[in-house]
């Protein structure tokens, strides 16, 4: 069984995404800041705190292996992580 390309991640559905609280806000490129503008990184991250789809974007970030910006409230770092636990069986 072959590993999933990032070709998959074109057929996912987003309907979710009508339910982000992220949806509709002024300045979107926060959760695609740089990692050391800290400030900016925590309210993107506590926008997505409040987010009733959280897990859904998060699963959506993981299915294409997104490696920028903030999904689900996790950065690049921790859900790249997570993909190699994966991988090895440990989650
Ligand atoms: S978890 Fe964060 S980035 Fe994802 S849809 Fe919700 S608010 Fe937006």
């Amino acid at each position: 069984m072959g590993r999933k390309s990032n070709l998959d991640h074109a057929f996912v559905s987003i309907e979710w995404a009508q339910f982000a609280a992220c949806r509709g806000i002024k300045d979107p490129d926060i959760f695609f800041c740089e990692a050391w503008r800290k400030q900016i990184v925590r309210q993107a991250k506590l926008i997505c705190s409040t987010c009733p789809v959280s897990n859904e974007c998060l699963e959506y970030s993981q299915i294409g292996a997104i490696a920028h910006g903030i999904f689900g409230g996790l950065g690049g770092g921790p859900r790249a992580e997570m993909r190699r636990l994966a991988r090895e069986g440990a989650l």
